[in-house]
């Protein structure tokens, strides 16, 4: 079966954490007893989390990526025994053979029992303090994993009824067991827009005041209900620097499942160019040059992390000649 990649429909690269390179096979969660085969199946990695940390052979330094440990389902019994949730990721090719992705929940283990029942392994660490530093492939099963167990590890209860709910279709879904309720409950991903706002040969750029001193970055916030995104740009814009945009444009994304966001990379156009920013929110709001940019360190100031989606959507605007 052919898997859908994001590479193929834009031409460019997904961004760090962007795709996994899975056949998520949504139709075959229909399946009843998938579960149980998948997890007879030799061919089965394990995608252990314990208390939203992922599981690593090596967690990485300077000179050495961080190695995710995926466990063979035969040699996992003991953790699959105890395991609160199942959730079915995937699979796909690898070297002619198909491989399936299974993440389980064994945050029921203590801490000392963690250590000791998957020391052969490795060691749990949080993919959010090491995701910079992983392949962007395995990174993105990780936290797909964390992601879909961090939301069954908070809905074990029904938000119409206050009953129980069960997982279902291979840990995609979760249902109340009052038979008068009955309600099912789904996944959930925030939104969240952020976007480049360009003014012939600046941008603007601001700060919150607990980010490390120095930094900047492209304005951002989250989408509200009933609210398109591109209304999102404008309003959280001009909420947080006065600005009015016009030509929004949307460019790619980025799962940010810590725990739950989607972030939205887009570019606009300043209509208006004076700033009149909301001092609670945001600490500071600035025009940049491209030379400013360019010559931020010397200013002792910085850009965002490289492999986020501010930091190519600034990387892109720098190298575009504009
Ligand atoms: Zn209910």
């Amino acid at each position: 079966m052919h898997i859908f990649d994001p590479f193929e429909l834009t031409g460019l690269k997904p961004n760090h954490l962007g795709f996994g390179g899975l056949d998520r096979a949504a139709p075959a969660r229909e399946q009843e007893n998938l579960l149980e085969e998948i997890l007879r199946h030799p061919g089965t990695l394990i995608v252990p989390i314990w208390r939203n940390l992922n599981l690593f052979s090596e967690t990485g330094g300077k000179d050495s990526r961080p190695i995710p440990a995926f466990i063979s389902a035969d040699q996992s019994s003991t953790l699959i025994d105890i395991a609160e949730n199942f959730v079915y990721l995937g699979k796909r090719n690898v070297s002619g053979n198909t491989i399936a992705y299974l993440a389980i929940d064994i945050s029921v283990l203590d801490e000392e029992q963690s250590a000791i029942q998957l020391a052969a392994w490795g060691q749990f660490a949080d993919l959010r303090n090491i995701s910079p530093l992983i392949d962007g492939v395995d990174g993105s099963i990780l936290a797909y994993a964390r992601a879909m167990l961090y939301w069954h590890s908070r809905n074990g209860f029904c938000g119409v009824c206050g009953a129980q709910t069960k997982a279902s279709k291979c840990g995609h879904q979760r249902d109340c067991t009052n038979k008068e309720c009955a309600s099912p409950h789904f996944p959930r991903t925030d939104s969240a827009v952020i976007v480049l706002i360009h003014d012939q040969d600046r941008v603007l750029l601001g700060r919150q005041h607990f980010w490390p001193e120095g930094m900047y970055s492209l304005l951002a916030g989250y989408v509200e209900p009933g609210e398109t995104i591109e209304h999102a740009v404008a309003r959280e814009v001009f909420e947080e620097s006065g600005i009015i945009v016009k030509n929004i444009k949307y460019q790619h994304s980025q799962p940010w499942p810590f725990p739950a966001s989607l972030m939205l990379g887009f570019t606009a156009e300043a209509s208006t160019k004076i700033i009149n920013h909301n001092g609670d929110e945001i600490e500071d709001v600035q025009w940049f040059t491209k030379d400013e940019l360019l010559n931020f360190g010397t200013q002792e100031k910085s850009l965002p992390r490289e492999l986020s989606v501010s930091r190519r959507l600034i990387n892109d605007w720098l190298s575009s000649g504009r």
